[in-house]
């Protein structure tokens, strides 16, 4: 008896290991054919690759736990104009982004010029406004002192969508006020989560002020006490990008746009490189000669049956100027067509077709 068993372990430790052989040997195999595999002018051309299209920049507040049908408003919004919506359509919008081809990059990578995005895919980013506390809602602690988060909170919705499309690349830039997330006994691990995570935290003012409304030395307040905090709780990993409140001022003109990207408060400089502004309709792309990394457009993430540049009517038109990735983020691919639109500040190496 104890032979057979012993004769079976060997003939199983033999299969174990012949498997392992096998699996390593595929596993080559694959890489093999990933590197073999050159992307050609006519893999352009069947993608449609243009890398001076548009992108969208995402406008996002409060994601509630709610069904569509629990609101009197269309498409899950909460309110009237849809700045507050509900978990079953933000959850609605990530599968139409991702089944549209549209792939997650950082706000601050759009801005740099790094657009790490697939063959044939399109960059999309996402953005959330006033640190509201349903964004990441902490529920306590586990065993290690690291925080449990609300799985129908707008981050617990966003690391389900992680796991579930690990190619989707999931990120998001949060722009908090004062309160940061609402969460008093949580806010520093919030913002230290969120960083190691992928994510990112932004500037929206200490009070969420008008800008039109308030006088340089004000200004200069609201803007460096965020960054003051947000540089005491995570130095150097914040993003230095004002979410402008109310979209306002509507003109990089106006007097306090200076002391907006450039204020300094308490004995310290902070520079901002972009304001993000309340707009409609999708960004150009960080390679035109038509970008403005100084006051980015939003397209404000809501439903209305497909008008007044709700998301549907966006991404429809999108379908005819989208940016779209030849999957190699050091070269800009365009369309003869398009050559006259490129401004190639970033110095990559450019290949039209
Ligand atoms: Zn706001």
């Amino acid at each position: 008896m104890k032979k057979i068993i012993f004769l079976l372990l060997i003939i199983y430790l033999t299969g174990c290991s012949t498997l392992k052989q096998e699996e390593k040997d595929n596993i080559s195999e694959n890489e093999d054919v990933i590197q073999k595999k050159e992307i050609t002018i006519e893999d352009y051309k069947s993608n449609n690759v243009n890398e001076l299209g548009k992108v969208p920049i995402m406008m996002y507040h409060g994601i509630y736990n709610k069904k569509n049908s629990e609101t009197e408003y269309t498409g899950g919004n909460i309110d009237k104009d849809g700045y507050q919506r509900t978990s079953e359509s933000f959850k609605n919008d990530l599968e139409f982004y991702y089944n549209s081809g549209y792939r997650m990059i950082r706000l601050t990578d759009y801005i740099d010029g790094n657009i790490d995005v697939e063959l044939g895919k399109s960059p999309i980013i996402l953005t959330f406004d006033d640190g509201l506390e349903n964004n990441i809602k902490v529920t306590g602690l586990n065993n290690n002192g690291e925080i449990i988060i609300d799985p129908n909170s707008a981050i617990g919705i966003l690391e389900s969508f992680k796991e579930k499309y690990p190619d989707f690349n999931v990120t998001a830039t949060f722009f908090v006020n004062g309160t940061l997330f609402g969460q008093e006994e949580y806010n520093e691990k919030i913002l230290k989560w969120l960083v190691k995570h992928g994510y990112d935290v932004g500037n929206h003012t200490y009070n969420h002020v008008n800008f039109s409304d308030i006088d340089e030395q004000k200004t200069k307040v609201e803007v460096g006490s965020i960054y003051e905090i947000l540089d005491t709780i995570i130095p150097n990993k914040y993003v230095n990008i004002v979410a402008l409140p109310f979209g306002s001022p509507y003109s990089l003109e106006h007097s306090n746009m200076d002391y907006i990207f450039n204020t300094s408060y308490n004995n310290k400089n902070y520079i901002t490189k972009s304001a993000l502004r309340v707009g409609w309709e999708a960004e150009n792309s960080p390679f035109s000669n038509e970008f403005n990394p100084k006051f980015l457009k939003r397209i404000r993430a809501y439903d209305n049956d497909g008008k007044d540049f709700d998301i549907k009517m966006n991404f429809n038109l999108l379908e005819n100027n989208k940016y779209i990735s030849d999957g190699n983020k050091d070269v800009i691919v365009i369309p003869n067509s398009e050559q006259n639109l490129l401004y190639n500040k970033y110095n990559k190496k450019v290949i039209t077709y």
